[in-house]
């Protein structure tokens, strides 16, 4: 019951918005589909709303009803950002930093990134190599948008964050998926090779990866890299949970394994994750300094500077951070994932991503597709994930979103205790689908 009625909230909802965005109320009855497309430009037919916002929603709508819910979609850290952070911020209004910067984001905080960058990659970048950008997700949609043009393929390994083949498609590029799952959910250097072809303008890999949690190995990554170089394909490399590695893993970019990959690698990067931000808008691009100008232009022409506020206070986090906050998350996050592998080992006919990174765990559901529970058949991953959230009130997110049918996705960025009684009550579901 509690579920249908939320169901039912959302979807009037989903009929008052349109493109996940801008309101417009509109009678259903008084509009034709005609009248609709005349209404929208026809990209706006190529963007469906996020899978991982749609179970959020539902989660909250259950949780209002008074079901007590256990939500694992959501993809933030638990955890409120750092003191320092915070009075970095407050001292920014106070000081009267409140006016526009340059669009790219103001010289120190470049300069601070850029140095930031330099260290960890073992090269040198410059201020004028960074563009700092509302998220990482405007330094994605900045880069799709400047490298590619209508027609130019994309390697895309799937599963993917649901942004990337959006993005591609928006710039009118075509995305070319490759599987990952017998390969461990990393992109293999063959099955990538496999994938070029005349028309491969670039590829967009994402580790640690959203939504599987796991951390590419140098190895294979090294020799995309050299794939990548011999062929011209430029490398849009997301690295938003760099900070975020765990069991014993250790993150690396493209850029560290190879130098002379820089000059057609974009490394993207965000303050969300690394420092509990997510609403505070502030991620960064690193690129060849006319694809920085480039960015710099459109930027210029769609959102100007990213929040004034965000950027002194990332600047004062760059400058004073002691890296304690991100370990204290790390540990945290650690010791989740130890009791969650525990529960999930346990479950039968389901298999896991191996989770180094990032928050998230990805399920391999597929055995259970086509089963029963209590006579109805489980025929999809989302008629699962449906069953997950009614039967056993836990909500997570459907693999179908990130390309992916037999795949569901828990993030552990909760409460410990509610990792661990979420996941209880996922496996009492699992026992009884047979
Ligand atoms: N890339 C990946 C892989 C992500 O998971 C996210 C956020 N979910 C982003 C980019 C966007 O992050 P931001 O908040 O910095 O825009």
């Amino acid at each position: 019951m509690a579920l249908n009625e939320a169901l039912k909230v959302f979807d009037r909802r989903q009929t008052e918005t349109a493109n996940g965005g801008a309101t417009i109320r509109r009678p259903i009855a008084q509009h034709t589909f005609k009248e609709e497309t005349m209404l929208l430009a026809e990209r706006t037919l190529k963007i469906t709303p996020s899978s991982t916002s749609r179970m959020r929603e539902l989660a909250n709508e259950l949780k209002k009803s008074g079901v007590d819910v256990i939500n694992f979609a959501a993809g933030e850290l638990d955890g409120d950002a750092s003191d320092l952070i915070k009075n970095a911020a407050k001292m920014a209004i106070d000081q009267g930093c409140n006016k526009y910067t340059p669009t790219l984001g103001m010289k120190q905080l470049r300069e601070g990134i850029a140095e930031q960058v330099s260290k960890r990659c073992g090269t040198r970048y410059c201020a004028d190599e960074i563009g700092v950008t509302a998220g990482a997700k405007q330094a994605l949609y900045n880069a799709a948008m400047v490298l590619l043009n209508p027609g130019d393929e994309v390697i895309i390994p799937r599963p993917y964050w649901v942004t990337f083949p959006a993005q591609v498609e928006l710039a009118g590029a075509k995305p070319v998926f490759v599987d990952t799952r017998e390969t461990a959910y990393q992109l293999s250097a063959e099955d990538f090779e496999k994938a070029v072809t005349a028309a491969t303008k670039a590829a967009i890999i994402n580790s640690p990866n959203n939504p599987t949690g796991v951390v590419y190995g140098p190895d294979s990554l090294l020799r995309i890299a050299q794939i990548a170089l011999k062929r011209k394909i430029w490398i849009i490399f997301d690295e938003c949970y760099s900070e975020l590695v765990r069991n014993g893993a250790t993150h690396r970019n493209v850029v560290q394994l190879l130098e002379p990959v820089k000059c057609q690698t974009i490394l993207v990067n965000s303050f969300s994750k690394s420092h509990a931000v997510t609403g505070w808008r502030l991620g960064y691009a690193c690129g060849p300094k006319h694809v920085i100008s480039a960015m710099e232009n459109l930027q210029g022409h769609t959102t100007s500077n990213p929040c004034s506020i965000s950027q002194c206070a990332a600047e004062a986090a760059l400058h004073n951070d002691d890296g304690r906050f991100i370990k204290n998350v790390n540990a945290v996050l650690g010791e989740r994932l130890r009791i969650a592998m525990l529960i999930v080992g346990s479950m039968k006919e389901i298999t896991c991503a191996p989770a180094q990174g990032a928050f998230y765990l990805f399920l391999n559901v597929e055995r259970k597709l086509g089963k029963s529970f209590r006579g109805r058949v489980v025929e999809n991953v989302a008629t699962l994930c449906e069953l997950i959230l009614s039967e056993a009130n836990v909500a997570v997110v459907s693999g179908d979103g990130f390309g992916d049918p037999t795949g569901v996705r828990v993030s552990y960025a909760i409460g410990t205790k509610q990792v661990e009684e979420g996941l209880h009550r996922m496996k009492r579901l699992f026992d009884r689908i047979v």
